[in-house]
């Protein structure tokens, strides 16, 4: 029999967590290269002195992933607690904190990893020892996996497990980073569960046109046609193309909202108007911006390179552009709409001489917005923070979750933290865990957990 998290004090095992955390953000992450071993059995070594038994495999010397599985009564599906062991580097200097000093400051555990996703380890970690202490037993199997190289692409990492050990891993659900922190709009607070992600599709444009002297100007510069051919991507939105997740956060951020808000955002709902509505939204326009790449794909240009004396016109000119597909939308269907733009923009003329490549891409994911597990999810969101309205969020950028979406495994984002956690530490400087936001995961998921 399990109990609500409403009988249980959270606040020694959100202790306990922290102690956890402060151990893991020590063991030295960084990615490359890696080491996380070090941390995946730190990870077995804690379970296995409660008596749960943990695996740590490694596919390469220093890449350790840990694995544990503890049995529930397999009334519910089983879930996967997924997060990853490894870091981004830090640079001391920037810190008012040792990065890898794991030490408590003013209520907050300091450190790379404390939020990305350090944290996250702690808590899957302290709830099934908490479990397994007071006699808990989950409706579902609970698989815990702290793996490698997330933040490197995964190669060591789930990519490995899902190729080489996908049984250990393999759940109808599984929960992990990349949503769950609160949104205001409006001083509206909306909980996310993250269900989809874009993906990368890069693209590399290369003009051509004759050199010559500077000093004679020629209609074929390539720099010229590159610029060109450039401003027309930067400057035109992509077509609209509504997912069903864009649907549910639009349609959730609305319903909490007074007008003319609500009816602004409702007009994203229908794709002939959604492009005219973003832009006349009375929001941030850093907000407006979010909502508008969820709407479509995306070309942001990063790099330029061209020539290397001024007096010389070069006879190429590159640029590289980072472009993100939509659930639903596939390379294909992206290289069609760009290739469109560059027509209208430059004519057959300039893009035959516009050498057009895409050397990356990889598959957008979506998980279906309404499942057994969000209605659990929402219960516990309704009963720990009851003035936030839960939404499901697409992610601009991929997780872990990328690889095993396509093996049907139904995956959410969902690391609950409290409204006014500062999560600009992610990948930035001074990275910290406030210890009441582990309490406050403590609960929610216990409650996810636990529900029946
Ligand atoms: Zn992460």
């Amino acid at each position: 029999v399990t109990r609500s998290s409403h009988s249980i004090d959270w606040a020694g095992p959100a202790r306990e967590a922290a102690r956890h955390l402060s151990c893991l953000v020590r063991l030295d992450t960084t990615n490359p290269p890696g080491n996380e071993t070090a941390a995946a059995r730190y990870v077995a070594g804690v379970l296995e002195a409660e008596g749960i038994g943990a695996q740590v495999l490694e596919p390469a010397p220093g890449r350790g992933s840990v694995i544990a599985r503890v049995a529930g009564t397999g009334n519910k599906p089983a879930v996967l607690l997924l997060s990853h062991l490894d870091v981004v580097p830090a640079t001391a200097a920037e810190w008012s904190a040792d990065p890898f000093s794991g030490e408590t400051r003013d209520g907050a555990v300091w450190g790379r990893g404390s939020l990305d996703c350090k944290g996250l380890t702690a808590l899957w970690l302290t709830l099934i020892i908490h479990a397994r202490r007071t006699g808990a037993r989950f409706p579902r199997d609970l698989i815990l996996a702290a793996t490698a190289d997330e933040e490197a692409g995964g190669s060591w990492g789930v990519r490995w497990l899902v190729e080489n050990h996908f049984d250990l891993i393999d759940a109808p659900f599984c929960l992990n980073e990349g949503g769950g922190m609160t949104i205001q709009l409006n001083n509206r607070t909306y909980m996310t569960y993250q269900n989809s992600e874009k993906s990368v599709c890069w693209l590399k444009l290369q003009a051509r046109g004759p050199a010559g002297h500077a000093s004679i100007p020629i209609d074929e510069n390539a720099v010229v046609l590159l610029a060109e051919a450039i401003a027309a991507l930067g400057r035109t939105p992509l077509p609209v193309h509504l997912t069903e997740t864009a649907r549910g956060y639009i349609m959730g951020m609305a319903a909490a909202q007074p007008e003319p808000i609500r009816s602004g955002l409702g007009a994203l709902l229908d794709e002939r108007t959604a492009a005219e509505a973003v832009a006349a939204l009375p929001i941030e326009p850093f907000y407006r911006n979010v909502l508008s790449a969820m709407l479509r794909n995306t070309a942001s240009p990063t790099i330029l390179r061209a020539g290397d004396k001024t007096n010389v016109i070069p006879s190429t000119a590159s640029a590289e552009v980072d472009c993100r597909i939509l659930p639903g939308q596939t390379p294909d269907s992206l290289r069609g709409e760009i290739a469109a733009i560059l027509e209208r923009a430059l004519g057959p003329k300039g893009v035959a001489r516009l050498e057009i490549e895409f050397p990356r891409s990889s598959l957008p994911t979506e998980s279906p917005a309404q499942t057994e597990m969000t209605a659990d999810i929402k219960a516990a969101v309704a009963r720990h923070c009851p003035e936030a309205h839960l939404i499901p969020l697409m992610a601009t950028g991929a997780t872990d979750a990328r690889y095993l979406r396509p093996k049907g495994m139904t995956v959410y984002g969902f690391w609950p933290l409290p409204p006014g956690v500062d999560v600009r530490g992610v990948h930035g400087v001074d990275e910290r865990l406030p210890i009441p936001a582990l309490e406050f995961g403590l609960k929610v998921l216990w409650d996810v957990l636990t529900a029946s």
